[in-house]
């Protein structure tokens, strides 16, 4: 048995399975699973069907129950058909077999019939706490056991890299292109419909697994992506993550009303968690097993430098450009590497990176180079490209490369060009976990994976931080609109803000222009007055924002402000005009900060520039909350306007950690709230010392924020107390 991969050993290093729905009809599935696993693995394999006997020699039983020792069976594998599948799922169970793979499909991908089977499947399987991979999946497979429990045409080459799929088809298909690639896996998974394991589970199991050095997976959607972030964080510290995630799900069933919903979409938390997570996302099939090669077979650069030798011009220059595009950057020799260089290249040969050792280069002179090269404590890392000629030798030119490659214990990726001649080159640099590629770009965008994966694997974790804040004054403000019927606010909501330490001006709600006139006089100078009514969400579209209005005329202009809400919507609900401190707007940029719920990453926080063109510039950072700081730091620096705020042409630079605590508050209140649906702070006006936040809107759930009580049951820390 298999300890490493921890509470999933029985599922992938079994030494018993039971086949439930075995049987030999042609071209069936259950024949398809029994051949498959008769054909490498070391263990038992026990098929189970009441109209047989016998199968393949092998001695039949009628149900799982009636087999001998039953309590040895480690992993039920079910191929019946849908109707009994959860009868047989729960028949395995209960005979005490942990792991099962359900391949019967019918379930949740069906329609309503489907669904409330898999709920039912998902209950029984609870009930017994077992591990269940499915339903509708290919099934499973481990090299180390030769355990192959699917239907598909074949078994993997061993390797180290883990794979799981939510697409079975796809599992096929690059099974076979990999084993043509000469491209091993340790354990492979279709993941199916998930009704019980999904990637969360996969990515924690083989994080721990050190057998598994690579974990691959192909995913539609992420269940949980909290639990994700989690799991895949962990695992990432030593065990690179590698993902394509294809399309889109469905944004929440929820009206999307700010700027943030429409900002921040289902992919952009896809984006953002997976990054957070220290994930490795890729486009394409292609990028997902370069990278696994390339993880799997070359140590991580300890900087990064490249090096690039190769004999024709050409290639070379397209290698540097896609060093351009890359975190990678063209190494500068040191004088003895030039010295040394010099000494052995011909004369017209270049000796600076790109090392040209030019067309009539034989092997020797290609590993003098490359020796050199990676020798050179400037250099990290090298990419080798050659094309074919009549005095280079591949087999001789992998062997070589391989063998300086190993000495230096730097990665190399290879570019050797051509088709059938590079065959048995590419088997030999393989062998020495070495890549080639005919597109110099792949090797270059493959040596950036490993710069890429250094950087997560050396990434530290913080802790969000958690401020002093007012959370029962907030909770007031939230539930005396959700009193009103209001799910939507506005400025009248501002005390959240304040309550949770987000600067914000002086400001008051007046009812009548009387009132309005005895709150602009409290405040200095003039002041703004806005329209507040949780009917009109963008208040200037209306004209119901006045900048810069005088005590005198502060009576008129709440008049005005009412009839313009009047005739914009006769039966507007208004609750007042605000009258607010004048912030100095043009000392300031205005940024925006926001937040929205994503259905599978929960509060997504948002950071950008803000005010009237937000949506044209479309220039934000979005990280799934709670945010620290380094992540809130990340996201203030990552936008492309971010110079801006550093001060550009004259300007005074923006006060950047105001900015930074801001968001973290903010991600602080919409965790503490998941009440708040979604919510925009635009703008955030960010001046040399220090930020105000001059508007707000949100959208609340009412039903949520009963559930947001501070439970009765539990006494506080108070009472605790001895
Ligand atoms: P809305 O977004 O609903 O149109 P805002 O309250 O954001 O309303 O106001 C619109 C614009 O008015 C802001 O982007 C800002 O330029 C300006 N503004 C609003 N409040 C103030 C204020 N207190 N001081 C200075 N300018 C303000
Ligand atoms: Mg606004």
């Amino acid at each position: 048995m298999d300890e490493n991969t921890g509470a999933l050993s029985g599922l992938f290093a079994p030494e018993r399975v039971a086949v439930v729905g075995a049987t030999d009809s042609e071209g069936s599935v259950g024949r398809a699973i029994v051949e498959n696993l008769r054909a490498d693995f070391a263990g038992e394999t026990v098929p189970v069907n009441p109209n047989y006997d016998e199968l393949f020699g092998l001695d039949c039983y009628p149900a799982v129950g009636a087999i001998p020792d039953v309590e040895s069976v480690d992993l039920g594998v079910v191929v019946v058909p849908p109707g009994i599948a959860v009868e047989a799922v729960r028949e395995c169970g209960e005979a005490g077999v942990r792991n099962v793979v359900v391949i019967t499909a019918g379930f949740g991908e069906t329609g309503s019939e489907g669904a409330s089977r898999e709920r039912e499947l998902t209950e029984v399987a609870e009930a017994y706490e077992l591990n269940l991979v499915g339903p509708n999946s290919l099934g499973v497979m481990s090299t180390p056991t030769g355990l192959n429990a699917t239907f598909g045409p074949e078994n993997a080459l061993a390797g180290s890299i883990s794979f799981m799929s939510q697409s079975g088809a796809f599992i096929t298909a690059a099974l076979d292109w990999a084993t043509d690639e000469g491209i091993g896996f340790k354990d492979v998974v279709s993941l199916g419909n998930k009704a019980v394991l999904d990637e969360t589970d996969f990515v924690r199991a083989w994080g721990d697994d050190p057998e598994t050095d690579v974990i691959l997976g192909y995913l539609e959607g992420v269940e949980d992506g909290g639990a994700f972030i989690d799991a895949a964080r962990e695992a990432a510290d030593d065990t690179p993550v590698v993902l394509v995630k294809s399309g889109r799900t469905e944004a929440g069933a929820q009206a999307v009303s700010s700027h943030t919903g429409t900002l921040a979409g289902s992919d952009e938390a896809y984006e953002a968690g997976l990054e957070q997570a220290g994930v490795l996302r890729v486009e394409n099939v292609q990028e997902l097993f370069d990278f696994a090669q390339i993880l799997s077979g070359q140590p991580l650069p300890e900087g990064d430098d490249v090096a690039i030798v190769t004999n024709a011009g050409g290639p070379g220059v397209m290698t540097t450009d896609a060093v351009g595009d890359s975190r990678l950057s063209l190494a500068s020799f040191s004088e003895e590497t030039m010295a040394g260089l010099s000494e052995s290249m011909p004369e017209e040969a270049n000796i600076y990176n790109p090392i040209d050792a030019i067309g009539d280069a034989d092997v020797e002179r290609f590993e003098t180079a490359l020796d050199l090269a990676l020798g050179d404590e400037n250099v990290d890392a090298a990419v080798v490209l050659s094309a074919p000629t009549a005095v280079i030798d591949f087999d001789d030119l992998a062997a070589s490369i391989v063998d300086r490659q190993a000495h230096h214990g730097k990665p190399v990726a290879a570019v050797l060009m051509g088709g059938e001649r590079t065959e048995s080159a590419k088997g030999t640099l393989r062998e020495g976990g070495i890549p080639n590629y005919f597109d110099p770009a792949r090797a270059v965008r493959s040596l950036d994976a490993l710069v890429r994966y250094r950087e997560v694997s050396e990434r530290a974790y913080e802790d969000p931080e958690t401020f002093d804040v007012d959370r029962e004054r907030a909770r007031e403000i939230l539930g005396r609109a959700v009193e009103r019927g209001d799910n939507r606010l506005g400025v009248e909501a501002m005390g959240l803000l304040d309550a949770y330490g987000i600067p914000t001006p002086e400001g008051t709600i007046a009812e009548t222009p009387d009132e309005a006139l005895a709150a602009a006089e409290r405040v200095d100078g003039d002041v703004v007055m806005k329209i507040v009514s949780p009917d009109i969400l963008h208040k200037s579209d209306i004209g119901g924002v006045k900048v810069g209005v005088a005590d005198g005329d502060v009576e008129d202009a709440f008049e005005d402000l009412v009839t313009r809400a009047r005739n914009y919507q006769p039966d507007a609900e208004i609750l007042g005009v605000q009258v607010q401190e004048l912030v100095d707007v043009d000392a300031g940029t205005e940024t925006i900060l926001g937040m929205n719920r994503d259905p599978q990453f929960g509060p997504l926080v948002l950071f950008g520039l803000g005010g009237i063109f937000v949506e044209v510039l479309e220039d934000t950072e979005t990280r799934v909350a709670p945010v620290s700081e380094r992540e809130a730091t990340e996201m203030v620096e990552g936008i492309r306007s971010a110079p801006l705020l550093r001060g550009a042409r004259g300007r005074e630079a923006a006060d950047r950690e105001a900015i930074v605590e801001s968001l973290q508050r903010l991600s602080q209140l919409v965790t503490d709230f998941p009440a708040i649906l979604e919510l925009d702070v635009n703008p955030l006006v960010a001046g040399p010392e220090g930020v105000q936040a001059v508007d707000v809107r949100l959208t609340v759930d009412a039903d949520e924020l009963d559930a947001d009580e501070p439970d009765a049951d539990e006494p506080d820390a108070e009472e605790l107390e001895p």
